[in-house]
């Protein structure tokens, strides 16, 4: 007889263990199936926790290099990077973070089933790697997350041609290292990798550097990029790319049809992921696929009823759904609600937060100029540098701004775009000020503490209506 819960969840990322916890929360009986050694998925064990933790090494570097500048002598010569020392703190940070969700599924007494699921219908759940035995559930949760892809004409072989999960485990720096792709997780290996010394080239096929986000906040990466060296070519096409024993070939072609060659150590394939579908059962059980991903509605119903799906690994309509931690952990507990009979209301995706932490960081929400304009508002915007600052001047970070996006009818924030110090936490008032639908007015009217990076929000809000007090 297979044990019964009211809730199994396959997948314990983000999406998942945050689900399961919520549903536990709310007297449901709840196990979920996990492959890794570890909790806490993509986020915890390969993306967010560990990228972050290397740019702070990356950050608490660029500190000890300036050291003259803020009067700090060191007596041994210029400063080095000791890879196996951040190795090793980085994997320790991991570590702690999936105990503690292990601690937190014994608390709310969750299972964890270490194995491999697939769906095997009439709610009955199939682990057949690992501990393998058939669950019963009233609900499944199905947050099997997303992996790494690449393009055409350019193999991943681990070991010259690599993803985000080697790059977050180099045991020693590149001396070249060319990044495909120019989004989050590109970018961010960009600012890693250059700050520990290696040559970076950043090769994307768009026109722009992190081409979701407003473009004058491209153009700012782009120029911050330059001056720290990081080559960057935009409008172009890898083509082909080939390991060697000693490092990768590339062949790309820019948008006038110039072809190029490009030797490097490694070349670090960052072009997006794709759902994990593959051996979970779904094509049998007849739940609707989109785009390789599962079609889910505002409420992550898929077409086969007692199935919902979350994070990575969905699609809803047309549009891109976002891969990100914070979205599949709102998405979990709006399931786990639901589930428990409670009343939800649908995500509103244009004011879901996105924070990449390059140098400088990137924090945005809501539309970009050229959305709001595409959407038909008399868009009327306003922008304020961060380096104006008494606070930006004493960190000795001065580069970027913050841009608010508004509508001129009824003077509503439409969306707040900045790049600089501290964005990603300053976006945090923006996001707010969207959800609460605030005027720019009543930002205006918002005290800011100071001397903070958050005066940048309000003085942004001054230039909107035109008139910042320090410029
Ligand atoms: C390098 C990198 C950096 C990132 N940085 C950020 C960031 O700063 N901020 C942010 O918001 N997002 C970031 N992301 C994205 C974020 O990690 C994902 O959006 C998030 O992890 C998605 O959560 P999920 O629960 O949907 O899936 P996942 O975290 O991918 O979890 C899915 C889990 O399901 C398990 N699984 C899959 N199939 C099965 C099966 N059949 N049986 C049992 N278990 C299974 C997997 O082992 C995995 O643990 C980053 C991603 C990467 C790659």
């Amino acid at each position: 007889m297979p044990i019964s819960y009211d809730v199994v969840v396959i997948g314990a990322g983000t999406g998942g263990y945050v689900a399961a916890i919520r549903a536990a929360q709310l007297g449901m009986k709840v196990a979920v199936v996990e492959k890794q050694k570890a909790l806490g998925g993509t986020c915890l064990i390969w993306g967010c926790i560990p990228t972050k933790a290397l740019l702070e090494h990356a950050h608490a570097f660029k500190v000890v290099q300036n050291a003259r500048e803020w009067g700090v002598m060191l007596p041994y010569g210029a400063p080095a990077i000791d890879m196996h020392q951040v190795q090793a703190r980085k994997d320790k940070i991991v570590t702690g973070l999936t105990k503690g969700v292990e601690f937190l599924f014994k608390k709310n007494k969750i299972e964890w089933i270490k194995g491999t699921a697939r769906l095997a219908g009439n709610g009955k759940v199939d682990v057949f790697v690992g501990d393998a035995q058939m669950l019963q559930a009233k609900e499944i949760i199905v947050a099997t997350g997303s992996a790494p892809r690449s393009v055409p004409g350019v193999e991943i072989d681990h070991r010259r041609i690599i993803t985000s999960d080697e790059a977050i485990h180099l045991k020693e720096v590149p001396k070249s290292l060319v990044i495909l792709g120019s989004g989050a997780v590109g970018v961010e290996f960009a600012s890693i990798y250059r700050r520990f010394g290696s040559q970076v080239t950043i090769i994307e096929l768009l026109p722009r550097l992190v081409p979701i986000e407003d473009e004058a906040v491209s153009a700012e990466l782009e120029k911050s990029f330059k001056k720290q060296g990081i080559v960057t070519m935009t409008a172009t096409k890898v083509t082909h790319a080939k390991a060697t024993d000693t490092g990768v070939e590339l062949e790309a072609q820019s948008a006038d049809g110039k072809a190029q060659r490009i030797s490097a150590d490694l070349l670090l394939v960052a072009t997006g992921r794709g759902p994990v579908t593959t051996g979970l059962g779904v094509e049998a059980l007849g739940i609707t696929l989109d785009r390789g991903y599962i079609a889910v509605d505002e409420m992550y119903r898929t077409s086969v009823p007692h199935v919902s799906a979350i994070g990575d690994v969905i699609a809803m309509g047309q549009g891109v759904h976002p891969q990100l931690a914070h979205v599949s952990s709102m998405e979990g507990v709006i399931v786990a609600e639901r589930l428990a009979g409670q009343e939800v209301q649908p995500i509103n995706y244009d004011h879901v937060p996105s924070g990449t932490y390059c140098d400088p960081e990137i924090g945005s929400v809501g539309l970009t100029e050229a959305e709001a304009r595409e959407r038909g508002y008399d868009v009327r915007v306003g922008t304020f540098p961060f380096g104006v600052l008494g606070r930006a001047k004493m960190a000795g970070e001065t580069e970027g701004f913050v841009k608010i996006v508004a509508d001129r009818r009824y003077d509503e924030v439409l969306g707040v775009h900045m790049i600089g110090p501290r964005s990603t936490e300053l976006i945090a008032e923006a996001v707010m000020a969207l959800r609460l639908e605030c005027t720019v007015e009543e930002l205006i009217k918002t005290i800011h503490a100071h001397p903070t990076f958050s005066e940048a929000v309000g003085e942004a809000a001054h230039a909107t209506h035109g008139a910042p007090i320090h410029l």
